[in-house]
C-alpha cells in the first residue's frame, strides 16, 4: 500500500493548478488521467480580465491575473518553460457607439487598468472603427503547458494514465486500490456526472468549437484579435479561431452549424482567403451564477470537488486552487460565492 496525501481525479486546469499547490507545499499525490481530449486542452488559452460584450470586468479580476502570472513563474522554475504569451487582445469595434462606450468605461476605477484609451487600426483586418486594446490580457501556451506539466508529473511518478474507477474506493478504509489516501479531489469537468459522490452538483455543459485555419496572408503581429470570436497564430502556418457557445446541441460530434458560424465570423473581418484545416470541440463545465463550485462532501469528509470553471478555466482554475488548498490544509473558509454549500444548504 502506498500512502499519499492526495488522489486527484482528472487532468484539466482544475487538476493541474491544484497539483501545483501540492508540489509547492511538498505534499505527496497522484493524478488520474484517462487521457481523453479535455475542455482544457481544447481551450484557446485566452487570459482576459474584461467581458468583451459589455466592457465590464468580474469578481477579483486583477487579483486573479496577478496570481496567475506569479503561479506561471513558479511552474516555470520546475518545468523549465515559460507558458505566458504576452499578446494582448484587440477588440474590433462594430460602430462609433461602441468606441464611445469603451472610452466612457475606460475611466471607471474598475476598468482603468484594463481598457486602453488609445485605439489601434489593425492592418489586414476590416476594422473601420479601429480596435481597443485590453491591457494585461495575454495567452497561455496551452499545448506547452500540458506537455510541460505532464512530463513533470510523469517523471516524478505523480501521473497515472488510467481511468479512475469510483467503485474501487473503500470509503471506510480510505483506500483506492493500492493507495491509502488522506484526501481525494475530484476535478473531472463534465465527467463529474459519472461521479456517484458529486453527480448532483449543478454544472451544465456548454459546447464550444474552434477551427484551425490557414490564412492566405498572415497577420503582421502576434496579437489576439477579437470579433465575435478570438483569432491568433498558433504556429508558423496556422491560426486559431473560436470558440462558439452552445447549450443545446450536446452530442459528441462536430456540429456543422458551429463551423459555419466560425467561418462566417472570420469572413466578417478577414477579407482574404483562408482554409479550415482542423475542427475541435469541448464541453465547458458551467454554473448558472458563473462561479466555480468548490467544497467538501457532506458525509465523506476526505472527499472534495473542484469544478464549474466555466469559460474562464485558466484564471478560475489557478486562483481558486489556492483557496481550496487553504481550506483543506489550513481550515480557511471558502468564500460563499464559490462554496458548494450555496447549493446544498
Ligand atoms: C472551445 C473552448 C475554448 C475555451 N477557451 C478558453 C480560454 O481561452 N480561456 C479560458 O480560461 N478557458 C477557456 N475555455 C474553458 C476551459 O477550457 C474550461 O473552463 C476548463 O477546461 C475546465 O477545466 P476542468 O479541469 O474543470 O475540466 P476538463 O478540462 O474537462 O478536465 C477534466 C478531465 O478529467 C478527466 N476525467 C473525468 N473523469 C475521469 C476519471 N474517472 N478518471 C480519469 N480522468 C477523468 C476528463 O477526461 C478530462 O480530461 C474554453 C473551453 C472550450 C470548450
Amino acid at each position: 500500500m502506498e500512502n499519499v496525501d492526495y488522489i486527484i481525479v482528472g487532468d484539466g486546469y482544475a487538476s493541474l493548478f491544484f497539483a501545483h499547490q501540492l508540489i509547492k507545499n511538498n505534499k505527496s499525490f497522484v493524478v488520474f488521467s484517462e487521457e481523453k481530449e479535455s475542455a482544457s486542452r481544447v481551450s484557446a488559452g485566452i487570459i482576459n480580465p474584461v467581458v468583451l460584450k459589455k466592457f465590464t470586468t468580474f469578481w477579483k479580476a486583477q487579483e486573479q491575473i496577478d496570481f496567475l502570472k506569479e503561479t506561471l513563474k513558479e511552474i516555470e522554475k520546475y518545468t523549465g518553460q515559460n507558458y505566458l504569451i504576452d499578446a494582448p487582445i484587440h477588440r474590433i469595434f462594430h460602430d462609433e457607439n461602441e468606441q464611445q462606450l469603451w472610452l466612457k468605461k475606460s475611466s471607471n476605477d474598475e476598468l482603468v487598468h484594463f481598457l486602453d484609451q488609445n485605439f489601434t487600426h489593425l492592418d489586414l483586418a476590416q476594422n473601420d472603427f479601429n480596435s481597443g486594446k485590453v491591457n494585461q490580457s495575454a495567452r497561455l501556451d496551452v499545448k506547452g503547458f500540458f506537455v510541460g506539466l505532464f512530463d513533470f508529473l510523469e517523471n516524478h511518478k505523480h501521473l497515472l494514465k488510467e481511468k479512475f474507477n469510483y467503485s474501487d474506493i473503500n470509503t471506510s478504509d480510505h483506500t483506492y486500490k493500492n493507495y491509502q489516501y488522506k484526501n481525494i479531489l475530484f476535478c473531472e469537468g463534465m465527467g463529474v456526472k459519472n461521479n456517484p459522490f458529486f453527480s448532483e452538483i449543478p454544472v451544465n455543459p456548454n459546447k464550444g468549437h474552434h477551427i484551425k485555419v490557414k490564412l492566405s496572408q498572415t497577420l503582421p503581429e502576434n496579437i489576439t484579435i477579437k470579433k465575435k470570436h478570438f483569432l491568433f497564430p498558433i504556429d508558423d502556418e496556422r491560426y486559431f479561431y473560436g470558440g462558439t457557445y452552445d447549450r443545446e446541441q450536446l452530442h459528441h460530434e462536430i456540429d456543422s452549424s458551429a463551423v459555419e458560424q466560425l467561418t462566417n465570423g472570420l469572413k466578417e473581418f478577414y477579407p482574404e482567403d483562408f482554409s479550415v484545416e482542423e475542427v475541435n470541440f469541448g464541453f465547458r463545465p458551467t454554473v448558472k451564477d458563473r462561479r466555480p463550485i468548490i467544497g467538501r462532501h457532506h458525509k465523506h469528509h476526505d472527499m472534495y470537488v473542484f469544478n464549474g470553471l466555466g469559460a474562464r478555466g485558466i484564471l478560475n482554475g489557478c486562483y481558486f486552487s489556492r483557496s481550496l488548498y487553504d481550506y483543506i490544509e489550513k481550515g480557511i473558509p471558502l468564500h460563499q460565492e464559490i462554496a458548494l454549500e450555496r447549493f446544498t444548504s
